[in-house]
Order: C-alpha cells, then sequence, then structure tokens
C-alpha cells in the first residue's frame, strides 16, 4: 500500500490542527463529484483556506486506487460531522452518479481501512459509512436510496467489510464436528436458522463475536454465523 503525502497548509477551514486525542472509528465517504481526482478532491479543500467550508478529509482515495493523505491521523478533519472528534475519514472518488467505486479504489480502500483499524485495536464493526452518522446518502453505493433498498444497501456493505476483514488477515478455516451445525443470521441461539452445515466439511470464517461466552464466527459466504465451540467446530491448522 502506497500513500503521497499531499498535507493541506494549516488553516481554519481545513486544517485547523485540532488534536485528535482519540480514534475510535474509521469512517467511509464518496466524494459526490464523478470522474473528479483525488488530487483534485485534495485542492478542493485546500482552497477553503481563503474562508470557504468547513470540509476535508484524512484520506482520499482516486480512481486507480491511489491514496493521499491530507490530514495526519494526529488532527482532525471536518468531513464526519458529531464523528470527527474521535474518528478518521477516508473519502472515495468515483467514475459515475452510481457512487460505485473502480476495483482499484475498492481494493485501496479496504486496504487502509484494514491497516487504520490494525493500527489502532479496533474491529471490522468500527468501520462505519457516513450514512451510520447522520443518515446522510454517503458513500452513495453502500446506503438506502430511492434506486436501491436498504436490504440491498446493507448487503454491499456487509461485501465490503468481509473484504477489509480479510485484509486484516482475520480469515480461517474451520472443520465441522458437529452432525449438522445450524448456521444462524446473527450471532446467538436466539437467532434464526438459516441453513446448516455437515459434518467433516470445511469452512472459511473472517470474523469472530463473542456472544453469552460463546464464540460465534461468521462464514465467508455472508449466509450467517455459527457456534465455535469445541464440540461444534475445530479449527483447521
Ligand atoms: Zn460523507
Amino acid at each position: 500500500m502506497k500513500i503521497t503525502d499531499a498535507l493541506l497548509t494549516p488553516n481554519k477551514y481545513s486544517r485547523p490542527q485540532i488534536p485528535l486525542k482519540s480514534v475510535k472509528k474509521v469512517v467511509l465517504h464518496y466524494v459526490g463529484n464523478p470522474k473528479s481526482s483525488a488530487m483534485a478532491n485534495r485542492n478542493y479543500f485546500e482552497n477553503q483556506k481563503n474562508g470557504g467550508r468547513y470540509v476535508s478529509s484524512h484520506y482520499i482515495i482516486g480512481l486507480e486506487g491511489e491514496i493521499l493523505r491530507c490530514i495526519p491521523e494526529s488532527e482532525v478533519a471536518y468531513c464526519s460531522n458529531q464523528a470527527n472528534t474521535y474518528s478518521i475519514s477516508i473519502e472515495c472518488c468515483h467514475p459515475d452518479a452510481t457512487g460505485k467505486f473502480t476495483d482499484a479504489t475498492t481494493a485501496s480502500a479496504a486496504e487502509l481501512c484494514a491497516y487504520l483499524l490494525k493500527k489502532y485495536g479496533l474491529t471490522v464493526d468500527d468501520l462505519i459509512r457516513h450514512y451510520d452518522v447522520t443518515g446522510k446518502q454517503c458513500p452513495l453505493w453502500f446506503a438506502p436510496t430511492k434506486y436501491q433498498s436498504e436490504a440491498v444497501a446493507n448487503a454491499r456493505w456487509a461485501g465490503f467489510k468481509a473484504l477489509v476483514s480479510q485484509k486484516m488477515g482475520n480469515e480461517f478455516l474451520i472443520r465441522v464436528k458437529d452432525e449438522e451445525l445450524n448456521i444462524r443470521a446473527d450471532v446467538g441461539i436466539g437467532s434464526a436458522v438459516v441453513g446448516k452445515l455437515k459434518k467433516g466439511e470445511v469452512y472459511t470464517i473472517t470474523e469472530v463475536k463473542i456472544y453469552g461466552k460463546v464464540p460465534w464466527g461468521r462464514l465467508k459466504s455472508g449466509v450467517g454465523w455459527v457456534s465455535l465451540l469445541p464440540k461444534y467446530a475445530e479449527r483447521v491448522v
């Protein structure tokens, strides 16, 4: 992963140099300006210094996957509203009005998110959308709109998070020991059964959560979660 420094000139509008005391979340955005480059968006932030809007972002990822750093992680950026004081923000460029990222942008975004989450001791669930902070349709491709339902947007977002989880190196294999192991929609035995795994089968787990002292693993397919109690599943090494 290559990060290019293109730090903004300190100024009260886009780089006020307010210390970012702790990092609890990483927030993903889209620039909302189709075909614009990472540097063009960086320069837009820079140009606010002459008296403009309070806008900026720590990172911007371009259409070719290039990563620009505009604000050091030790400072607040004006990007995610009430989350500004406890988060790092990433803006992503996009080729058209759907807001869908290119494959190169997606790959770099996932890599940068994974790097930041690990660096600050966070989990993949600490990666959030601007939409999760304010309800704003940002990043557009991952937010409910008149073109896409909440279920579709959330499924896309879950797919991106699975990619980040993979980049975090959290994947591992399990072999089913139980005759039939229930797949549940969410963690916990109160959650609906959405499928079953058979004894001896091997699956990839992308994420682990502890629920009621029981470890649960998310299947890479995205279908759901299975109990990782040793009597049900063993880790394959
Ligand atoms: Zn945003």
